[in-house]
């Protein structure tokens, strides 16, 4: 695991609550990481917390998307500027895709984190298998990177993508509603119980699911959760 200090490109909102960060390598010289990986951020006052890399290793900057919770971290956001020195140590996590095809990748809220870096990563490489992707988020305004995804989506014909909103139907919406259930899996994959599953979100979430998978027959070892107390 590597340490380096970064500095911070831009901070903007870009979902209701939903913060990118973008950092540069102050030496010039990036942390190596795989896309889905996390990082350990060391805010300038010295808070520590971990933080899903939504870059893809080609992109020149770090980046995260941070949903504001006004924790200890998350409530610094609003005074951390560009120029700021950020601490960053890495990589980690399970998430590590390897491997092209059969994904299955199922975020809830700001869980699309991991998943837009695989997805970036993959965007436009026609030898990489089908992958799923399931995002819900209660709001359309809180579904981070929408227009980014849709376009990777419409790029790709070996991606689908689903988002769902679990709070509102908004005139117009073209996607589903509710939350993703063994119906909606089950409208959408063929062979279900073959596929590799990534599932990201918040720690209630990513437990219902292990729960749901298993009912469904999908083996443990097909299967990688994170839940994150957000
Ligand atoms: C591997 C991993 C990857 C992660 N990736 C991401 C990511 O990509 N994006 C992301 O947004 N998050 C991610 N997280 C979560 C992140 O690490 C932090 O936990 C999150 O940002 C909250 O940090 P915080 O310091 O703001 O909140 P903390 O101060 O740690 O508080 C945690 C929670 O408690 C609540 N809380 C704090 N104080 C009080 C209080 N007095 N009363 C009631 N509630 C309170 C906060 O609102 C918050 O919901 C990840 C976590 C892990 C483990």
């Amino acid at each position: 695991m590597e340490s380096k200090t970064y500095i911070v490109k831009s901070i903007s909102e870009i979902a209701e609550d939903i913060v990118k960060l973008e950092l540069d390598p102050e030496s010039g010289e990036p942390i190596q990481y795989s896309p889905g990986q996390f990082m350990l951020l060391t805010s300038p006052s010295g808070t520590k917390r971990a933080y899903s890399i939504a870059s893809s290793p080609s992109m020149e900057h770090l980046e995260f998307a941070i949903k504001q919770v006004e924790g200890e971290f998350t409530s610094q956001l609003k005074t951390i500027k560009e120029g700021d020195k950020i601490q960053v140590e890495g990589p980690m996590g399970p998430f590590i895709y390897n491997t092209c095809g059969g994904y299955v990748l199922i975020a809830g809220g700001i869980g699309i984190a991991p998943m837009v870096s695989i997805l970036r990563d993959r965007d436009g490489r026609s030898e990489c298998q089908e992958v799923t992707l399931f995002y819900s988020s209660r709001t359309k305004e809180g579904l981070a990177y929408y227009d980014e995804l849709r376009e990777i989506d419409s790029r790709n014909e070996n991606l689908k993508t689903i988002f769902t909103l679990t709070r509102e139907n908004p005139e117009g919406w073209e996607y589903e509603t509710g939350h993703v259930d063994a119906e909606m899996l089950k409208k959408y994959l063929e062979g279900l119980e073959k596929k590799r599953y990534f599932v990201c979100g918040p720690a209630r979430m990513v437990e219902a699911f292990r729960s749901l998978l298993k009912e469904l027959g999908i083996p443990e070892e097909n299967c990688t959760f994170e839940g994150w107390n957000v």
